[in-house]
């Protein structure tokens, strides 16, 4: 089993084709887009994304939009934003949208991969909670 499931969405086509290769290697589950409309589009059709790393710089629909677009429909998703050195403003505003944390291009493997550790593991404890507390519901209904 993977460690997670990821999609990884930026639009550099070598950039995407690397890093996939580079992540499966450590065990993620990768699935790509090079648009933010496309990101959605797979978001909807795959529901077992955990985490999201998204460019912020992209032609079309940017980060933040993407990212807002993402959080309203899927809240439970974690984001990590990939910045270059002239937007790193832009990580720090998503991270108000809504996202886990953002990382700086070219990104550290080994960072990379714990900021997504981090982020599945606290997707996953958010959906236990919410488990807990509709047992909680059910159970206390019955009394
Ligand atoms: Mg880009």
């Amino acid at each position: 089993m993977p460690l997670a499931n990821v999609l990884l969405v930026d639009d550099e086509v070598p950039f995407v084709e690397t890093m996939t290769k580079r992540l499966t290697k450590r065990d993620l589950r990768i699935t790509s887009a090079f648009n933010g409309q496309e990101a959605l589009d797979k978001l909807e059709k795959d529901r077992s994304v955990e985490v999201v790393i998204l460019d912020v710089k992209m032609p079309g629909m940017d980060g933040a939009e993407t990212l807002k677009e993402i959080k309203k429909r899927y809240p439970l998703v974690e984001v990590i934003m990939l910045t270059g050195h002239a937007t790193v403003e832009s990580g720090i505003d998503g991270m108000k949208l809504g996202a886990f944390d953002y990382l700086m291009k070219p990104c550290d493997m080994d960072q990379l991969m714990s900021k997504v550790k981090e982020a599945v593991a606290k997707k996953r404890q958010h959906e236990d909670k919410i488990i807990e507390a509709r047992m909680k519901e059910i159970t206390s209904r019955r009394v």
